[in-house]
């Protein structure tokens, strides 16, 4: 069985608790009115107030995300005779991420939803779904809910372990998370792989290209490690024990895209966030957080 690399510049705790980061930057974007999530707060122990800056940023994210999502889920191309699309979305390194719940309340949840993360950030987050009636309505009064194993079961959403630097328990996954590779399927890892060894995001990305014929793969992550800016995060992210292993690989847009192209994706498209923000994102949405107070 492959064994994980192991780096002095990342510790698996200190990695796993940029989840809890994410987690109350978005919380500090629903109660400043950048986005709407109803279920954000009952992932949040210690509530933050973020910069304005870093409000926008997490909502540039979180808008371009569900953009793409809502095009991946409205579009039709696989309707069988009953009108019925069957479709997947597979989120790496989900953390605490709660799209799953708000899909499910707009009625725009896929036939399957799957998430995947360490054990430790799975087990809590299984627990969390126990504890809170609103997350274990959405999951379905039938899920199986394990916190001794980090798992929920239920038709249309999973929960699982996993570690993503090990692919052959990426395989396994398909068969416990009963996905099928033939479905659409939008892959999500939104912050994740820049934390592995290049080796490892290669070899997912490649994994990805190779099992589900018909996929769109989100990347969201940093570039530039040697501007200004760059060398700053780096310092800052290395001194809490989470080196970006992965930045060096792939320091600029076109070396993202070139991850994909080398691995058998047909197509890939990198953008950074300034021009996410002003091409991508809807000027009708875009004027909400102009309008909000500083
Ligand atoms: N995608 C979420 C969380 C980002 S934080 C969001 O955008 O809000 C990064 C997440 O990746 C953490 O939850 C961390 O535990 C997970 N992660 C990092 N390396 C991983 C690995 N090797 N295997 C599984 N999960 C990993």
């Amino acid at each position: 069985m492959a064994k994980p690399v192991t780096d002095s510049r990342s510790n698996r705790a200190a990695v796993q608790a940029t989840n809890d980061d994410a987690s109350a930057s978005k919380l500090s974007c629903v109660k400043k009115g950048y986005m709407k999530d109803d279920y954000v707060h009952l992932f949040v122990k210690k509530q933050l107030r973020r910069a304005p800056i870093i409000n926008r940023g997490y909502f540039a994210r979180w808008a371009a995300l569900r953009k793409m999502l809502y095009q991946f889920l409205d579009c039709e191309p696989n309707a069988d005779g009953n009108g019925n699309i069957r479709k997947q979305i597979l989120s790496l390194g989900a953390g605490f991420d709660t799209m799953f719940f708000q899909l499910q309340d707009e009625g725009k949840a896929p036939h399957l939803y799957v998430e995947l993360d360490f054990i430790e950030v799975t087990s809590k987050k299984a627990a969390l779904i126990e504890t809170y009636s609103q997350l274990r309505d959405k999951v379905g009064e039938t899920a199986s809910i394990s916190l001794e194993k980090g798992e929920v079961h239920s038709d249309h959403y999973k929960l699982l372990p996993v570690d993503l630097r090990n692919i052959e328990n990426l395989n396994d996954i398909i068969a416990r998370a009963n996905l099928d590779p033939s479905l659409p399927t939008f892959i999500i890892a939104e912050c994740v792989l820049i934390y592995l060894d290049p080796d490892s995001s290669r070899a997912i990305v490649g994994w990805a290209s190779r099992t589900f014929s018909t996929s769109i793969f989100f990347l969201y992550e940093q570039i530039h490690p040697d501007d200004a800016f760059g060398q700053q995060m780096i310092r800052n992210l290395e001194s809490r024990g989470c080196g970006l292993l992965g930045i060096y690989a792939t320091p600029t847009l076109q070396e993202k895209e070139n991850l994909f192209l080398d691995q058998g994706w047909q197509k890939a498209v990198a953008w950074d966030m300034l021009q996410v923000y002003s091409d991508f994102i809807e000027a009708q949405e875009r004027r909400r957080p102009c309008k909000l107070p500083f």
